[in-house]
């Protein structure tokens, strides 16, 4: 069965914002659906694949394991409707100009939980450079957070499971939409300068 990727809301955001995301939506579909996009799941390699069940235990996955919970659409605590579904909320998080020399956060959803929370700095920063590659990319990251899938104790890891996921859907899109990639923005995503709140449960207490 096709895997697809069901937006059933966007909060936060203005007109403008919510245009970009459902175009960054379409082409994270588009990326899910590719011949190659599973095979490169599950033969990737990854520094870290910690997912959390909903009773709170921590194992690692194997690629497999991992495309099965994508491939299934499976976020945390349902069987899977072979649709990622997404809701997605834009909200203020620190950034470059207000992190006060701490990490600038691109988003912050709770494990195993939707909404997805994007920062307004990060799609403000896509939409100025016209990626939304990197906007689909970041929400896979975040989507595999609401699947149970969470960072170490030292947050994004840029070889965990989120982080090497994303970088697949980007390399699925570069053959159509590779023009749209901003470099800045792949650097940003990949260059461990920034971070991500998705962490065990534990520490998001
Ligand atoms: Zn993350």
């Amino acid at each position: 069965m096709t895997l697809t990727v069901l937006l059933h809301d966007i909060t936060g955001a203005n007109e403008a914002e919510t245009a970009f995301i459902r175009e960054s939506v379409t082409l994270l579909r588009e990326a899910v659906a590719m011949p190659g996009f599973g095979a490169s799941i599950r033969k990737a390699d990854y520094g870290g694949s910690l997912w959390q069940g909903m009773h709170g235990k921590i194992r690692a996955l194997s690629g497999d394991e991992i495309w099965e919970r994508v491939h299934d659409g499976r976020e945390a605590g349902t069987t899977g409707d072979h649709a990622l579904n997404l809701s997605i909320d834009v909200a203020d998080l620190p950034g470059p100009e207000t992190a006060n020399g701490a990490r600038p956060i691109i988003g912050s959803t709770q494990a195993g939980q939707l909404p997805i929370r994007s920062a307004r700095w990060f799609v403000q920063a896509c939409m100025l450079a016209d990626d939304p590659v990197n906007m689909a990319a970041h929400l896979m990251h975040q989507w595999m957070h609401v699947s149970g899938f969470v960072h170490g104790p030292d947050g994004h890891d840029s070889l965990d499971a989120p982080a090497v996921v994303a970088r697949l859907v980007r390399r699925a899109l570069e053959y159509h939409h590779g023009n749209r990639i901003n470099a800045e923005i792949t650097a940003a995503l990949i260059g461990g300068d920034t971070g991500c709140y998705a962490t065990t449960s534990a520490n998001l207490l």
